[in-house]
């Protein structure tokens, strides 16, 4: 792996002749998503300050919407609910059920409720399974104990957690099931549900609260990559004024789609990227480059493993001369999106370059 570096410069300065190859994206493709309304029955949820507005209503109707925009725009990809009525399901049956049924990717839909009266707080986050509490300073574990307690009132609870104690952060760690590449693929997945998200009616442009970890029991049992959404605060009225009202629901579901078309687009076999027709000129795009290698790197070699979707630029005459890239996005800002999130993640020298018609170009 040695002959294998970041390059930290702008290369199509010193790049003469172009050629894109592994055009057509080759990453898994997506069969099945499971939708978790999250809560149900027995179990409401956060309350609005009047008690009429309950959250386990609002998740079903998001996650309905959500499915119904995955069916219409992807109707191969098979939606599967934890959930279709008014009824509760266990916390970690939901993660099993989507893992027994190999579905592809998990998608846990709550609303938020702030623990102080007082709170001014609005907006959606976006969580992925994670038990580094060192980067937390917030009372964000509030949110991973009200959402898990429900376990509580599970029927044999304390056998089946063995030893799980929703009240004591530290006892997650044991749930902690899921594999690396799993978790890298769920964090590009929440960040582009929370980008996205962030820009819909429930607004967090202003302050987004961003995507964070937490020990999620629901997500700890989910075999693959799997995110909880908190679309806003039902005890924000500007918040609830949304949640509480079918166009805004729509317009949530539309806004998650679109995270979830962009993860498609970027990650997915069956995403946009795979059918475009490489013979027909297409408009600028952008990608992020994630390393150059002297040699081609096998698909197996444990850098591009999590990262089948991969491809790179063949620039001729230059010693390291295969560009891997990820994702193809149409605004150079997505792109630069895309590529924080993946230099806080596992390639922390990625940059952004300009494609047109299988040739670097200036932006
Ligand atoms: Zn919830």
């Amino acid at each position: 792996m040695k002959k294998l570096i970041p390059v930290l410069v702008a290369f199509f300065s010193i790049c003469n002749s172009y050629a894109i190859m592994g055009q057509n994206f080759s990453g898994p493709v997506i069969h099945k998503v499971v939708l978790d309304p999250g809560h149900g029955g027995h179990d409401p949820g956060a309350l609005s300050p009047d008690r009429k507005l309950r959250e386990k209503d609002i998740n079903l109707s998001v996650a309905k919407y959500l499915g119904q925009e995955i069916n219409k725009h992807y109707p191969d990809i098979q939606v599967i609910y934890t959930r279709t009525g008014d009824v509760a399901v266990d916390l970690d049956k939901r993660g099993i059920m989507a893992s027994e049924q190999h579905a592809d990717l998990f998608i846990s839909i709550h609303v938020n409720s702030a623990r102080k009266p007082t709170s001014i707080a609005v907006g959606p986050e976006t969580w992925v399974f994670g038990g580094d509490r060192s980067r937390r300073k917030d009372d964000s574990y509030d949110v991973v104990l009200k959402e898990n307690e429900v376990i509580k009132f599970e029927e044999n609870y304390k056998a089946k957690y063995e030893g799980f104690d929703p009240n004591n952060p530290q006892s997650m760690i044991v749930f902690n099931f899921q594999k690396d590449a799993i978790m890298r693929q769920s964090r590009i997945l929440g960040s582009s549900i929370q980008q996205s998200l962030r820009n819909g009616p429930l607004r967090g442009v202003e302050k987004d609260r961003g995507m964070k970890e937490g020990g999620f029991v629901v997500l700890a049992y989910c075999s693959m990559p799997a995110v909880l959404v908190e679309l806003g605060f039902i005890n924000s009225s500007a918040d609830r004024k949304i949640l509480s009202s079918e166009n805004g629901r729509r317009d949530i579901a539309r806004n998650l789609f679109k995270g979830f078309e962009q993860y498609m687009n970027s990650y997915a076999g069956n995403g946009k990227s795979a059918v475009s027709d490489n013979t027909v000129p297409s408009p600028k795009s952008f990608r992020v480059q994630i390393m150059a290698s002297a040699e081609k790197i096998p698909p197996s070699a444990p850098v591009l493993k999590s990262y089948p979707q991969a491809g790179y630029i063949l620039c001729e005459g230059q010693r390291f001369m295969y560009k891997y890239t990820l994702g193809n996005f149409e605004t150079r800002e997505d792109a630069q999106k895309y590529c924080n999130e993946l230099r806080d993640g596992p390639f922390p020298d990625a940059f952004v370059i300009a494609v047109k018609d299988g040739q670097l170009v200036p932006f």
